[in-house]
């Protein structure tokens, strides 16, 4: 285990925020973390991945922990060619994709670069082109931080949602810190490549494997998001909108008024409700490119806020939300809600 007092935290968050916390701790294992006296830390407590959910808005003023955690294992193998791997909270999730993909094991292809570790992905529920990480959960192995206990949540028990856990919810949130997960994959092909231009970047309907899969995605990926090496940002910044029917179809008027009676509102359908892509609307009001002194909104995505200088104070890019978040609401009636984490 390692400890040390007024830590730097720049290079922990993919925001590149430069900020301190009065404490920061990284454990090796569980039993490192069990034995850690919670109550003698500077207070609050903060369980930590690779940062990259995270909007740091100043010192903070408790204890960051960073657990490195890890392996991957194959657990065991059903005859209908599932196979159950666990894998260390301190996995780089994308190491973990990279490790199935190799192995012909699909379940995780879609989700490949998305930046982070594999503790968080269970809290977060992490999701892109179509699959979310409940879709191969099975469980989810925690230490219970107020009694040391050991407790595993069954996938059907983590109240999992769109960018939603029982691990996020308000009376719950720091209640626990994940060790590992249990994963179901499977050796027979399960290829989803409705979601995007997955099939455009793949260029067939019959991937050779799920390394195929992985390789498209990372393309796609790579051509559309900033590189969190290059430039700070901590991905989607606003969560899409789920609204009723009558909003959109003001929504839709409104568009058609402006663009012409053929123009068309990008949404899905959300259970009886519509989502709308938060991207389209901050396009639509001009603030994708856009510069406000070290902050910008991405030019290839403008659900990404960066830090365009990597010299952004924090209040820089809480300004630039304020601005999109207002401008939302006063044209679409709509209030935008952070993915990412104020802390
Ligand atoms: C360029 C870029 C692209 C992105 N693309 C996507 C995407 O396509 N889809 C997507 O879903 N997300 C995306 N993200 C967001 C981010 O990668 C995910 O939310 C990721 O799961 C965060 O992982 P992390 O380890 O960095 O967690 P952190 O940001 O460190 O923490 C996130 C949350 O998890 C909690 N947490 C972390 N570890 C533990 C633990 N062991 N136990 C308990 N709680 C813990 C933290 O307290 C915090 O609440 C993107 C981010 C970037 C920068």
């Amino acid at each position: 285990m390692t400890v040390f007092d007024n830590y730097d935290l720049s290079a922990r968050n993919t925001f590149r925020m430069k900020v301190r916390c009065a404490r920061f701790v990284e454990y090796d294992s569980a039993e490192e973390l069990e034995a850690l006296d919670f109550g003698a830390l500077p207070q609050p407590v903060l369980a930590m991945g690779g940062g990259s959910n995270l909007l740091f808005t100043g010192d903070f003023p408790g204890t960051v922990l960073h657990g490195r955690i890890g392996g991957i294992r194959v657990a065991a193998e059903t005859p209908d060619g599932g196979v159950l791997v666990e894998a260390g909270a301190g996995v780089v999730f994308d190491d973990l994709c990279a490790w199935a993909a190799a192995r012909g094991l699909w379940g995780l292809e879609n989700l490949s670069l998305i930046p982070g570790e594999v503790g968080a992905a269970a809290v977060q529920n992490i999701g892109a082109y179509g699959v979310e990480f409940k879709d191969v959960a099975v469980e989810v192995r925690c230490l219970e931080v107020a009694t040391c206990a050991r407790r595993t949540f069954r996938v059907e028990e983590c109240a999992y949602g769109y960018r939603e856990s029982l691990f996020k919810r308000p009376e719950v949130k720091g209640r626990y810190i994940v060790l590992s997960v249990l994963l179901r994959l499977s050796r027979a092909a399960t290829p989803r490549l409705d979601y995007g231009n997955i099939r455009a970047a793949l260029g067939t309907d019959a991937p050779a494997g799920p390394a195929d899969v992985r390789e498209a995605v990372i393309r796609i990926r790579n051509a559309k998001l900033p590189d969190p090496a290059e430039k700070g940002s901590a991905g989607s910044f606003f969560k899409n909108p789920v609204i009723p029917q009558e909003h959109f179809a003001r929504i839709e008027a409104l568009t058609r008024a402006e663009l012409g009676p053929e123009a068309t509102v990008p949404h899905y359908d959300a259970g009886g409700m519509v989502k709308v892509p938060a991207a389209w609307m901050i396009e639509r009001l001009g603030f994708k490119g856009l510069k406000a002194g070290n902050a910008a909104v991405w030019e290839k995505q403008p659900l990404v806020l960066v830090n365009d200088t990597g010299a952004a104070a924090p209040e820089e890019i809480l300004a630039l939300e304020r601005r999109i978040i207002d401008a939302v609401q006063e044209k679409y009636g709509i209030e935008l809600h952070p993915e990412v984490e104020h802390i």
